[in-house]
């Protein structure tokens, strides 16, 4: 298996995994969930960031431009909120402007 193809696979079972622990109707409300902080060990091997500018787009395994947190297949929440949450944190919320290496694009 390749180094990427790897590092996809961890990913996407973190996204498995996190969707296995959200269950339909317990759905905390954002404002009462706490902020994913950068330093998380989650967000660290997620290489979360609150701030999507921060990242040089050649970096991203997926070139996509304008990748955020808002335009991201993973996240939940209303749309125009400012922190909303994310199936990839479950029972926190990021932010709309942020950014993590399992951007995935909307459908
Ligand atoms: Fe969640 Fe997507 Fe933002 Fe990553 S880019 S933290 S998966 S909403």
């Amino acid at each position: 298996m390749s180094k990427i193809a790897r590092r996809q696979f961890i990913q996407l079972s973190a996204v498995a995994a996190a969707g296995c622990m959200m269950r339909p109707g317990q759905e905390a409300q954002a404002q009462d969930m706490p902020k994913v902080e950068e330093s998380d060990s989650m967000a660290q091997a997620m290489k979360y960031t609150n701030d999507a500018s921060t990242v040089a787009p050649a970096s991203r395994a997926n070139p996509a431009p304008e990748q955020t947190c808002a335009n991201c297949a993973l996240v939940q929440g209303e749309d125009g909120a400012d922190w909303r949450p994310c199936q990839i944190f479950p029972g926190k919320v990021v932010a709309a402007k942020g950014w993590c290496s399992v951007w995935a694009p909307k459908a």
